[in-house]
Parts: structure tokens; C-alpha cells; sequence
């Protein structure tokens, strides 16, 4: 019997990237409050904690650490993003559970190239001038503000060829709808018995700016 037929189907795995300051930390937030058979990978980081960031955002880590668990096969991706080490544990979701993950894109390539079937949405700010402002009130020092504002003018491209779809987050109930619409279409293909995510030809929502 198929692994699917006896109910217990590969995890989807949903590839939720973008540049920094689109807000894919809150549009992912509202996925998982929404819809119960998601499950949030959390990443590891070398990178220090922020004040007033939540000590379960991340598994919080040293380089060292870091490396022997790159070197034991321990992620799914990792990649190093200004200066610091980002990282996907292998994920072991509940049975039944699709996995979410919250990346930058060159993570996100990792898991298109050894998961092609993962659904990769690109997330892409209403404007610059709000992606800025979000990006300048995290609470990082000012050289690394223009450092996140530079690197997310380089992602965008890379993310927006590489994406299945792409949703302007203008409004995170609209973007919500629109991707949990996405994440069904998905578990539908599946259940279909084809795992391919859509045509590439993205599917844009349009601001309303
Ligand atoms: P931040 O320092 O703002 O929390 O994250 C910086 C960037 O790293 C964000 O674009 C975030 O989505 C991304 N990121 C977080 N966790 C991972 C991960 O496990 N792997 C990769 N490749 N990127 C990650």
C-alpha cells in the first residue's frame, strides 16, 4: 500500500520566503493560528537575540554548535545571511502535519532543489517605503538596518524566479486567505497523486497602494 493511501502522505512542505520587512514573521503567525494541521519549523540561528524577542523564535546557538550539526546531516538547509548562521532542523512534524517554513531565499532554493514538490510562496512588500520602515523598527543597530535594506534589494529577484507563487502582503487577512487558498490547492494535488506545485507562472495579487 502507498504511503498516502495508508493515510500517512509525505508533509508538505510550505516555503514561506521573502526580503526582510515584508512581514512573512506575522502573515506566518496568522497561517499557523488559522489553520491547525500546520506546523512551524523553528529554525536555529547564530545570530544574538534581540530585546524583546521570544526565546522560542529561534534555537538560539553558538558556531561551533552550529557547524558539528551541519556536519552531522542535522539540516534540511542552512545558509549564512549577514554574518550569521540560519538553519532548518531536519523536520519531524506530528503525523498528518504540513510543515511551514519562514526563509530567505537562497534557504528557500536549497529546499526547491532537494524537495521540488515544496510549495515556495514569495512574499513581496506593499511598498519600499513600508518594507523600510519595518526594517528600521526591529530594533538592530543602524549599520545593520541599511546592511537588511541592501541584502533585501538583492533578494527580491533571485525569489521572485524561483517562487511558485508570489502575494503582495498589503493586507495580512487578504494575504492569509490567499495562502491557505494556496496551501489547500496544494494538499489537493497531492491527494490527487500529483505533487507538483502549479504552473510557474505566478499568481500575483495586486496592491492596493
Ligand atoms: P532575522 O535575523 O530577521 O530573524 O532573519 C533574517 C532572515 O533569515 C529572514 O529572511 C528569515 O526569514 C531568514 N531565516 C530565518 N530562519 C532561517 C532558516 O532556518 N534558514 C534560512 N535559510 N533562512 C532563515
Amino acid at each position: 500500500m502507498s504511503e498516502a493511501a495508508a493515510g500517512h502522505a509525505q508533509p508538505l512542505i510550505i516555503v514561506v520566503s521573502g526580503p526582510g520587512g515584508v512581514g512573512k514573521g506575522t502573515v506566518v503567525d496568522a497561517l499557523i493560528a488559522r489553520d491547525p494541521q500546520l506546523w512551524l519549523s523553528r529554525s536555529w540561528t547564530t545570530r544574538a537575540q534581540r530585546r524583546g524577542e521570544p526565546d522560542e523564535a529561534y534555537t538560539f546557538t553558538d558556531r561551533a554548535t552550529f557547524e558539528e550539526h551541519i556536519a552531522a546531516g542535522g539540516f534540511l538547509e542552512w545558509t549564512e545571511f549577514l554574518g550569521s548562521y540560519y538553519g532548518t532542523p531536519i523536520p519531524a512534524p506530528e503525523a498528518g502535519a504540513d510543515v511551514v517554513l519562514e526563509i530567505e531565499v537562497d534557504g528557500a532554493r536549497q529546499v526547491k532543489a532537494v524537495r521540488p514538490e515544496a510549495l515556495l510562496i514569495f512574499v513581496l512588500p506593499p511598498t519600499r517605503e513600508e518594507q523600510e520602515r519595518r526594517l528600521r523598527h526591529r530594533g538592530d543597530a543602524p549599520d545593520r538596518v541599511v546592511a537588511r535594506l541592501r541584502k533585501a534589494e538583492d533578494e527580491e529577484p533571485i525569489g521572485r524566479q524561483l517562487a511558485d507563487h508570489i502575494v503582495v502582503n498589503d493586507d495580512v487577512e487578504a494575504t492569509v486567505e490567499e495562502m491557505l487558498a494556496l496551501i489547500e490547492r496544494a494538499r489537493s494535488r497531492r491527494s490527487a497523486g500529483s505533487g507538483e506545485p502549479d504552473d510557474p507562472s505566478s499568481t500575483a495579487t495586486q496592491s492596493r497602494d
